[in-house]
């Protein structure tokens, strides 16, 4: 089998060093509590302002997209960070 190629070997090194966050849009979010209810990781809660957020655990967002695809107000955004 043919090596891929130096760019494309590059590509998936970065995308295998890459992992996503949930991060909610504070101004969109309506409190619905489907993202709540949904996370299979159980890290989404609501804040002080009745908001869904992703809460700081031991236990890493990544990023499955069950809360951004049930959200009904597209508040949720998937934001890519570097594992190193
Ligand atoms: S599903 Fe969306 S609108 Fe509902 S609480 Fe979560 S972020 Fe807010
Ligand atoms: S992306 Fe998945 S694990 Fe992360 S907060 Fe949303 S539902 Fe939970």
């Amino acid at each position: 089998m043919p090596e891929a190629s130096k760019s494309l070997q590059d590509k998936i090194k970065e995308l295998s060093q890459t992992i996503y966050r949930a991060v909610t849009d504070l101004k969109l979010c309506v409190s619905c509590g489907t993202c709540v209810i949904y996370c299979p990781l159980k890290i989404r809660a609501f804040n002080n302002d009745g908001k869904g957020i992703t809460i700081q655990t031991n236990v890493s967002c990544g990023g499955c997209s069950v809360c951004f695809h049930r959200c009904p107000e597209g508040a949720i955004r998937l934001l890519p960070f570097s594992r190193k």
